[in-house]
């Protein structure tokens, strides 16, 4: 998970890396008493949206009063930066910048090692420095199993090539970053500029986290950090009911048992869509697992169902552990469940333990919207053609 601006600086703050202070304000009023209860005479009005060269795009206005700061606000929300929406801005403490540098911190996978980036060339992004400037660009191995510990920042401030007389103060604050990489479980940190004030003192001027989504047991405090605002409302209702589901772009509604079985009829689906008038493809991921009880076929059923786009379902299950009986008396307590909201055709293809006693649940219950096919590749291709009848019949109607 990316986290904005302002909630990585709280997050750096909180682990005693040198910060400006910084308020998040979600209207231009708020904009004008954050600017008040920072204080400074002067503050940095930022878009706060998860994407970098905010600052080319219009989106950081440095301003010298509270009224100014609505001001700027009132221009930077509703902004379009990169195709992010912004939502809210970060009313920070003007700093006086003397110079901006570069850091980051990340797992870098291909290496199974993490990784350093520093350079006393900061400001611009990265790609183009790494571009432009590639010698400027220290990369330094860090061991997991050692850390960012204080020799280690001092041969990366070494390597990016920090006057003698900054080394030091760079490296304390690269060691904090280290701490919060390590305490907050983070895969990337990131401070672009990272400053030298007129003073002499360095501050993270900017503030890049990712956080990693597999250590969110370790931090139940991580989970009010999500952004909801972006998340598709599917995808939200489905997490709500604990459903592996991924909305995509197409019209057939997929689900299945197993995250490889479901991923195959993703591609089955799709390519039997290819040729086929509007070219039918996947509507979402959806997998219910092992075990799947009726009720979550219906939440999965419920969910799909809802999604306007879907014209037509196909339910792909390979009895295991979980029986084609049991799978069956889901999808039927499912349609039971959801009685009118029932509205499509769906597409069954049972197979593996018990399948004979699970089509014979489902040829049984004689429902007017299923059909049962013999294959994978049939009822794929069966999915796929009632998909295309169904945006026939509803642009009949229209
Ligand atoms: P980004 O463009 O999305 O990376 O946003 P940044 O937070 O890095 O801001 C872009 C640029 O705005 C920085 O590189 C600075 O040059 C400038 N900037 C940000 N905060 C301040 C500040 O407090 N004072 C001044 N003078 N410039 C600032
Ligand atoms: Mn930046």
């Amino acid at each position: 998970m990316d986290l904005f601006e302002y909630q990585a600086r709280d997050l750096f703050e909180a682990h005693g890396v040198p910060v400006p202070g910084g308020l998040v304000a979600r209207t231009p009023e708020e904009a004008m008493a954050a600017a008040t209860r920072i204080g400074s005479p002067v503050t940095v009005v930022k878009a706060q949206v998860k994407t970098g060269g905010r600052g080319k795009a219009g989106g950081v206005k440095v301003v010298k009063s509270p009224e100014a700061a609505r001001e700027a606000a009132e221009r930077i929300l509703g902004m379009d930066i990169k195709g992010h929406t912004v939502r809210a801005v970060m009313v920070a403490q003007g700093i006086d910048i003397a110079e901006e540098y570069y850091f980051s911190l990340l797992v870098d996978r291909a290496q199974r090692n993490w990784l350093a980036m520093c350079s006393v060339q900061g400001g611009m992004d990265i790609e183009t420095l790494a571009a432009e400037h590639p010698d400027a660009l220290a990369r330094v191995a860090v061991d997991p199993r050692v850390g960012l510990d204080a020799d280690k920042a001092m041969e990366i401030v070494a390597a990016a090539g920090f006057a003698e007389a900054d080394r030091a103060g760079v490296a304390d604050l690269l060691v904090r970053l280290g701490e919060v990489f390590v305490a907050e479980d983070a895969t990337l940190v990131e401070v672009n500029p990272l400053v030298k004030t007129g003073n002499g003192d360095f501050l993270a001027a900017d503030a890049k986290v990712t956080l990693d989504d597999n250590a969110v047991f370790r931090h139940p405090d991580h989970a009010e950090l999500a952004d909801i605002s972006a998340t598709d409302p599917l995808e939200l209702a489905a997490a709500e009911r604990d459903l592996n589901y991924v909305k995509l772009d197409g019209d057939v509604g997929i689900i299945g048992n197993g995250a490889g079985l479901v991923m195959s009829t993703l591609d089955v689906v799709a390519y039997a869509g290819a040729d086929l008038p509007g070219s039918p493809s996947p509507a979402n991921f959806l997998d219910i697992g092992g075990g799947a009880s009726a009720q979550v076929m219906a939440d999965g059923l419920g969910i799909i169902l809802s999604d306007p786009s879907v014209r037509s379902v196909f339910v792909n299950v390979f009895g295991g552990i979980t029986a084609c009986d049991e799978v069956a008396n889901g999808i039927k307590q499912a349609l039971e469940m959801l009685g009118d909201q029932a509205t499509r055709p769906l597409v069954v293809r049972l197979d593996g333990n018990a399948v004979e006693e699970g089509r014979a649940i489902l040829a049984a219950l004689n429902h007017p919207q299923i059909r049962l096919a013999e294959t994978m590749d049939d009822g794929a291709r069966l999915a796929a053609e009632l998909a295309v009848d169904t945006a026939a019949t509803s642009r009949q109607e229209a």
